[in-house]
Formats: C-alpha cells, sequence, structure tokens
C-alpha cells in the first residue's frame, strides 16, 4: 500500500461536481480575474474569521509583502521572526528592504518564543512576524503583550493554519488566527488547509487605513479617485481560485475535525508503544488544525528512507533553519546561536495527516515505524 504525504487527488474526488459547476461557471461568466467571486471569498473569508477586511493577492508569499509595505516597514527597519519557517516568511523582509532579526524557537511548539524577543529588540524594530507553524498557534497573548509595550506592529503568518482556533488571550470567545495582529496573512497554496488549485492569498485586518492600501497595492498603486499614487503590484487573486475556494470553505471545519481525529490515533499508537518518539504537542490555549503531524524522532533520516522503501512518504519541514541558508548566511546571520531551531531541523519528520487518510494506514505508518525501531 502506498502512503502519500497528501492526497489532493482524492480530495477532489469529494468536490468534484460543486467544483466542475463552479469553474464552469467562471468560464462561461467572462469575467476572470478580481470579480464576483474574489468579493464574495473576502466577505465569507472576513466572516469566518471575524475580521473586518480581507483583501485576496495572488499568493501567501505576497499577503505577507504586501502587509510589510502596507504597514511601512522598509529600509532601515528590523523584524523579528522565527529562523523555522518556510522562506517566504523571511524573504520578504529582505525585499522590503528590512532586515529578519532571528529569534530562536520554543522546543515544544516549534514556534517563535515569545520570552526571547525582549532581548533582541532595538530602536530598529518595527515589527514582529508570528508564524503559526504545522497549525499550532504562536502564544499569540504575550506576542501582543510585547507589542504593544514597545509600539511593534505584529504580522501574522497563517498560511499553515487556517481555521486554528486561540483561547488564551484577553479570555472572552476563542478567536480565528489572523484576526489578532495588525494583520493576518493567509496563503491558497494547494498543500495548504484550505488550498485552491493554484496559488492564491488574503490578507486579513481590521484597519481600514491597512484595508485601502493593500487595496491599492495589489493592483499597480492604483487608487480609485486619482490615478496611481504608490507604487504598487500585479497580485491580484483570479475568479477561478476564489470559486473553487468559496467550494473547500464550506468544507474546511470538516477536514480539520478530521485532521485532529487523525492526529488523535497517531497520538494513542505511539503512546502505546515503545518507539522514542515525541508526539506533537497540543498547546492549552489553542485548537491545533495539523496542516502537519510533525514528530521529533531520533535517526530521523535513516527512518524517513526505511519508510520510503515502504512506500509511506515523509517530509522534513524545514532541514534546514533559515540562518544557515546560504542566502542568509551571506547576509551574515551565520553566527546567530539558535539552538532550539538547529535541533529541531534535525530531528523533525512530518507523517501523512490529510483528511482523506483513512485508519488502515495510520496504522500501518506506526507498525512500519515500529518495526524500524525493533
Ligand atoms: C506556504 C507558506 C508561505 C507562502 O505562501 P505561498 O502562497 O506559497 O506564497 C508563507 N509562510 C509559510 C509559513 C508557509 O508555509
Amino acid at each position: 500500500m502506498k502512503i502519500p504525504l497528501l492526497d489532493l487527488k482524492s480530495q477532489y474526488q469529494t468536490i468534484e461536481e460543486e467544483v466542475n459547476r463552479v469553474v464552469e461557471e467562471v468560464l462561461e461568466s467572462g469575467h476572470y480575474i478580481l470579480g464576483p467571486n474574489v468579493k464574495t471569498l473576502e466577505e465569507e473569508i472576513a466572516d469566518y474569521c471575524e475580521v473586518k477586511y480581507a483583501i485576496g493577492v495572488a499568493s501567501g508569499t505576497d499577503a505577507l509583502r504586501l502587509s510589510l509595505l502596507s504597514l511601512g516597514v522598509g529600509e532601515g527597519d528590523e523584524v523579528i521572526v522565527t529562523p523555522f519557517t518556510f522562506i517566504a516568511t523571511a524573504e520578504v523582509i529582505t525585499q522590503v528592504g528590512a532586515r529578519p532579526t532571528f529569534v530562536d524557537i520554543e522546543e515544544k511548539s516549534f514556534n517563535l518564543d515569545p520570552a526571547k524577543i525582549e532581548k533582541a529588540l532595538t530602536h530598529r524594530t518595527k515589527a514582529i512576524i508570528p508564524v503559526h507553524l504545522y497549525g499550532q498557534a504562536v502564544d499569540m497573548g504575550k506576542i501582543m503583550d510585547t507589542a504593544k509595550k514597545y509600539g511593534l506592529k505584529v504580522i501574522e503568518d497563517v498560511a499553515q493554519a487556517f481555521g486554528t482556533e486561540y483561547h488564551g488571550w484577553a479570555a472572552g470567545r476563542p478567536k480565528k488566527l489572523g484576526s489578532m495582529g495588525d494583520v493576518g496573512c493567509l496563503s491558497f497554496f494547494p498543500t495548504k488547509n484550505l488550498g485552491g488549485y493554484g496559488d492564491g492569498g488574503m490578507v486579513l485586518t481590521n484597519d481600514h487605513e491597512v484595508a485601502r492600501r493593500i487595496k491599492m497595492l495589489r493592483v499597480h498603486g492604483l487608487d480609485s479617485n486619482c490615478g496611481h499614487s504608490l507604487l504598487g503590484y500585479n497580485s491580484r487573486l483570479d475568479e477561478l481560485q476564489a470559486a473553487i475556494l468559496r467550494v473547500k470553505l464550506r468544507c474546511v471545519d470538516k477536514w480539520t475535525r478530521t485532521r485532529r481525529q487523525n492526529a488523535s490515533l497517531y497520538d494513542k499508537l505511539f503512546s502505546s508503544s515503545t518507539v522514542p518518539v515525541r508526539i506533537p504537542w497540543e498547546a492549552p490555549y489553542a485548537r491545533h488544525s495539523y496542516c502537519a503531524y510533525t514528530i521529533r524522532i531520533p535517526k530521523r533520516d535513516r527512518l524517513r528512507d526505511y519508510l520510503k522503501k515502504k512506500g509511506i512518504e515523509t517530509k522534513i519541514y524545514y532541514p534546514l533553519p533559515l540562518h544557515l541558508q546560504k542566502v542568509y548566511r551571506d547576509l551574515g546571520c551565520s553566527d546567530l546561536d539558535l539552538p532550539m531551531a538547529e535541533r529541531a531541523s534535525k530531528e523533525v519528520l512530518s507523517l501523512p495527516i490529510y483528511p482523506e487518510l483513512r485508519e488502515a494506514q495510520i496504522e500501518l505508518v506506526v507498525n512500519e515505524i515500529k518495526n524500524f525501531f525493533s
């Protein structure tokens, strides 16, 4: 039995009829970019995440880039960020002319350690980008307290955590990730929890002025009243993606529940075994959405090869922290001491967790890991 890391084709088959119908409607409509589906998707996601504004853009990377620009982050500024993330998060900081300040992660959550931020601040620090890795929330209460104390902007990278609920801060009702910072950035890359069939992204905010600037930046700085008043980009969401995402948005809570059930089954099977594994930690302040089910395990690379031979696909997110990547070594980041991120990159392994995975397949993955260690 072959077990892929993700099976987008089998997911498509569960929504095929509806997807094909809306795709055909868009094709028939003659309206292909920033049309009625984008507008409605923006409203639906704003409702879902309980924010005032949601603005569709071309990718998650662009959501981050336009967010930084709309908040005025640029030349000479520093931005606090985790080294243990997809490179897009740091790349855009550098590209707008600012410098990433890499701060180490917490051992348990794999996320930016709020306790280490204060020491990394300088008079140039302008913003923090908490990345909610694998679907696990950053401890946002602490991040927001620090941001408030020092007057910093907060840009949540929610690319891997669409739908994760946070309940730890300021009491009250649970909040969706992306609704607590100044802006939240979503990615609709196909492998994310809410993924389209191409690229796409979205910026969430409650700030009218930030929303206005993002809307201009995504269309070459066009201001509806007075021509081009900003230097902008081509960063638009297309109607086909928006129409498909509207179908998938209606399924995403169900899929998250199934991801969580799959995670519980893995947890249970591992906990009753003697495999020297550390299962993912679920923070008491949030409901994990398991974009990835990531374990820590010894002999990681040999185990991965063994599983591959057995037809089980796994992945390492991420094999090298960003400060050790060539591009950031060249920018002088390699002498940073970030032991937690470095250790995580040697120990992590992400197992298949997608909603269409069957119980028997999860049992097989665990059994093969047991076989490897016996
Ligand atoms: C996927 C991802 C991005 C980038 O999103 P794209 O839509 O691929 O541009 C940014 N940050 C994180 C943490 C991601 O996982």
